[in-house]
């Protein structure tokens, strides 16, 4: 993707302050007040997230929105445009009050029937659509953005969506055979039908992208000039849509992007790191014609004390780290009986920080992210195997690509792009890549758990491991660290998970004893139980045949990894498995998390650390590899390490729920 090189900062406004005089000189005055960070404005046409709205309302909204966006034109704000916020519909929302669809719902896979959420691919739902999309085009915004309810699961009663009978016969025609509901669902759960299920995977592709190109087509032909933006969901959620990025951005013509995915509330404040890797790998998987990538930020339905402005602002930051290029803000109020006025706190720490995310963003500009890559596929679901009595609708923690995003919590940087580096292979993330692709992975690096050796094994892969899965174990067992120099000082000490306690319910490769398959497999850890009888290997590192070095984790992988010994022993093996490549090491225990891009020369990048901990941290010895000076800059104070070769830097006083920038190499004043 090509992410503009300019910061864009993007306010999402309730119709609730659009709708009467009153509420929109409110917003008018904030407006006025706060210019300087405002760079665009999306109105919402709607603040129900059920689908349907009676044609001649939609009118009388599209007129309203129409002199709403020429008011804030007039008040000088470059861009203001029209955020559509159902067009399938997101949720079975006040189903009291809005009007019945005049069109078929979406119907789920156990036969759960929407009432707000519409089939995507009927004739009666396609003719709505391009009339609602055709008043919305009509009120001259600058944009217009179809909101993230293009999806097929996760529509109110509906978790997986559609198998309507209009759905199903679309289906029939795919594929040559007609099943009813039942039987297709039957067939989807059948171990022996993986064709069957990677076509209902590309019938829920193909339904999502002939609705955007319809949705395209009928803006354009409104008016050419309006840019066309979609927001998506992330693939941590479910594969089950398809994630087809490329193919949906072209089929819309959109060239503004709004990735997304949780984080809500401070109540839980490491969603934050996974949110901002969740949308940096959209943001890789978006087609080059993309030139604005703006960042979710989404404090629905709210509530002010439930996130700190701060955590607003590094929300901010670590989505440009992650290489997007600017903030959509969902942030300011719902109901215009609310001043807005409330908020006011939340753009006023905006101000503060444009000037440095101006420069970062200007720095940074095409940089990738480096790190250990957590690897994932838009065709997870698709392409996974299924076995015996397993339901492919069903969560499962062994597809979960989000498992290693624990390793930045402990001070490891993770990448949203391949480029190159080692790969991490999470449960079975690994059954939905090629032979070939793992190759190619254990040839440069990896570092897996022994359910992915598991899968490894199965395709002929375990040897490049150098180990294969002798025992399962699951309960009253611990890992000792042996006296490979990996583990520094800490040699003889245990790390105990306490695997019975925490998980009663599934401890599939939680305490496996691995067997080493070559004279030169290195031992890390030893499971041993809790009396003290050695039970073998539990952690490895083996560099293969193929030159890649490979490490496998057979004692509660993602899991209680936040000891010293554990910390330093994986800061170690991350060193180990890319060679030294990775270009930051945060030295001492702390809980600072690296978000890392650099220019693969090393004379360019920016290191964001979060201190994602509840306390200063006092000191902390960072190791840049660079051969450039790197320069610490926050809104409120600015360091230069004029270091000639790289080398160590050393930080103080970092405050509680703070991030640090390091901007590395000659800084661009944009
Ligand atoms: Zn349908």
């Amino acid at each position: 993707m090509a992410v503009g090189g300019s910061l864009r900062l993007s306010w999402r406004i309730a119709f609730g302050r659009l709708e009467s005089d009153a509420a929109f000189e409110q917003l008018l005055a904030l407006v006025r007040a706060h210019r300087g960070v405002i760079d665009e404005l999306a109105l919402f046409d709607d603040l129900v997230h059920a689908v349907y709205i009676p044609l001649e309302e939609v009118a009388r909204r599209a007129e309203l929105l129409a002199r709403r966006i020429r008011a804030l034109k007039e008040l000088g704000v470059p861009s203001v445009g029209i955020n559509v916020l159902a067009t399938i519909g997101h949720a079975d929302e006040g189903l009291d009050i809005v009007p019945e669809m005049p069109f078929p719902p979406m119907v789920g896979h156990d036969g759960a029937i929407s009432k707000g959420c519409a089939c995507p691919n009927s004739a009666e739902f396609r003719e709505y659509i391009r009339q609602k999309y055709t008043l919305m085009a009509q009120a001259e915004p600058d944009f217009i953005w179809v909101d993230d309810d293009i999806r097929m699961h996760h529509h109110g009663a509906v978790d997986y969506g559609c198998f309507c009978p209009i759905c199903l016969e679309l289906f029939a025609q795919q594929v040559g055979r007609h099943y009813s509901r039942e039987a297709l669902v039957a067939a989807l759960n059948d171990p022996a039908q993986a064709r069957l299920r990677r076509a209902w995977i590309e019938r829920n592709i193909r339904t999502i992208e002939s609705l955007l190109q319809e949705i395209g087509q009928t803006v354009r032909r409104v008016n050419p000039q309006i840019t066309l933006g979609l927001m998506t969901n992330g693939p941590g959620w479910t594969t089950y849509s398809g994630v087809a990025l490329e193919r949906w951005f072209t089929a819309l013509g959109a060239t503004k992007a709004r990735p997304g995915g949780g984080f809500y509330s401070d109540a839980n404040r490491l969603g934050i790191i996974s949110k901002a890797l969740e949308l940096g790998r959209q943001r890789a998987a978006l087609p080059k014609t993309v030139d604005d990538c703006q960042y979710e930020l989404e404090n629905f339905p709210y509530q002010l004390l439930k996130k700190a402005a701060r955590s607003v602002v590094h929300e901010g930051t670590l989505a440009l780290a992650v290489g997007l290029n600017g903030v959509a803000f969902n942030a300011l109020g719902m109901w215009g009986a609310n001043p807005p006025d409330e908020f006011a706190g939340i753009l006023e720490r905006v101000h503060e920080v444009r000037p440095l995310w101006e420069r970062l963003v200007a720095h940074i500009q095409n940089l990738p992210t480096v790190g250990l890559w957590p690897a994932w596929t838009p065709q997870l679901m698709a392409r996974r195997r299924l076995r015996p009595g397993e339901d492919w609708f069903a969560e499962d923690r062994l597809y979960q690509i989000g498992q290693p995003t624990v390793l930045a919590e402990i001070g490891l940087p993770l990448s949203v792009e391949r480029m190159g580096s080692p790969a991490i292979l999470a449960g079975r993330v690994a059954e939905a890549f090629s032979k070939a692709q793992l190759r190619a992975m254990l040839a440069k690096g990896a570092l897996l758990d022994s359910v992915a050796l598991e899968v490894l094994e199965k395709l002929g892969l375990g040897e490049l491991a150098g180990v294969r899965l002798a025992r399962r174990y699951d309960n009253g067992v611990l890992e000792r660290f042996t006296q490979d120099p990996l583990n520094g000082e800490y040699a003889h000490q245990v790390r105990d998970a306490r695997i019975d306690f925490f998980w009663r319910q599934d401890r599939r490769g939680m305490a496996d004893v691995l067997e080493p398959l070559d004279p030169n497999v290195r031992v890390l850890a030893t499971l041993e139980t809790y009396t003290g009888q050695g039970l073998g290997p539990c952690m490895t590192a083996f560099e293969n045949p193929l030159g890649g070095r490979v490490v496998v984790m057979g004692y509660s992988p993602w899991q209680f990894i936040h000891s010293l010994a554990k910390r330093n022993q994986l800061v170690n093996v991350a060193d180990w498995l890319s060679r030294g490549e990775l270009p930051v090491r945060i030295k001492d225990p702390v809980p600072l998390t690296p978000f890392v891009r650099m220019a693969r020369s090393r004379r360019r990048g920016l290191i964001v650390l979060l201190n994602h901990g509840l306390e200063t941290i006092p000191q902390v010895r960072i190791e840049v590899r660079s051969p450039m000076p790197v320069r610490l800059a926050e809104p409120w104070r600015e360091i230069l390490f004029p270091q000639e070769q790289g080398g160590e830097l050393i930080l103080h006083n970092i405050p509680p729920w703070s991030t640090v920038c390091l901007f590395v190499g000659k800084v661009v004043v944009p």
